[in-house]
Formats: C-alpha cells, sequence, structure tokens
C-alpha cells in the first residue's frame, strides 16, 4: 500500500473516529450509574462497549486532533433510543456471561 495512505490514521493534524464510540460510552454512563446488580470493571465494561458498538452502525468523522467534536447533537438525539435500547441489551448480556470470575 502506498505509505501516504497507509500512514493516514497517523498524520498529526487529523484524525477520523467513530462517532458511535462516543456516544455509546455516554449512554453507558447515564445507565450503570443507575446499577448496583451488575459488574463495573474494566473488562466488563469494554465487553458491554463491544457488545452494543456491534449492533449499531459506525458513524465516521474527521476532526481536528484533539478537538471537541460539534454539530453532532442532532445525530445523537436522533439515535438515542437505538443506543439506549443496544446498551441495555449489552449489559443484560454481559451481566449473565461474566467472563471472569
Ligand atoms: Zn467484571
Amino acid at each position: 500500500m502506498n505509505e501516504r495512505l497507509k500512514n493516514l490514521f497517523n498524520v498529526e493534524k487529523f484524525e477520523i473516529k467513530n462517532y458511535m464510540e462516543k456516544m455509546v460510552i455516554k449512554n453507558l454512563e447515564s445507565q450503570i450509574e443507575k446499577r448496583d446488580d451488575i459488574c463495573k470493571c474494566e473488562r466488563c465494561l469494554l465487553d458491554i462497549i463491544a457488545y452494543a458498538l456491534n449492533h449499531l452502525p459506525a458513524k465516521y468523522v474527521v476532526t481536528d486532533k484533539g478537538s471537541i467534536y460539534t454539530r453532532l447533537e442532532e445525530l445523537e438525539v436522533q439515535l438515542n433510543a437505538d443506543i439506549t435500547r443496544e446498551v441495555f441489551k449489552a449489559i443484560e448480556l454481559v451481566k449473565k456471561n461474566k467472563r471472569h470470575e
């Protein structure tokens, strides 16, 4: 592969990110806040995030490195019901199939 293309994920100024990751984490945060029946260790939280992300569409955006996402609130409102549902399903699944002792 062309060197320039290969290094695009590593350029200084810009970055490409899946904005869905950020929305899932935010949603997860608000859902687990109210629950004390689930394990909140890093492994379980990552399992929950992976499951939810595999069931939601990726939403890639290009931003100036380090800058805050802007103008995506509309997208967030649109997708919020889907995200809440998938995160909830993920929490229940990981609760029943914990990957550690
Ligand atoms: Zn755990």
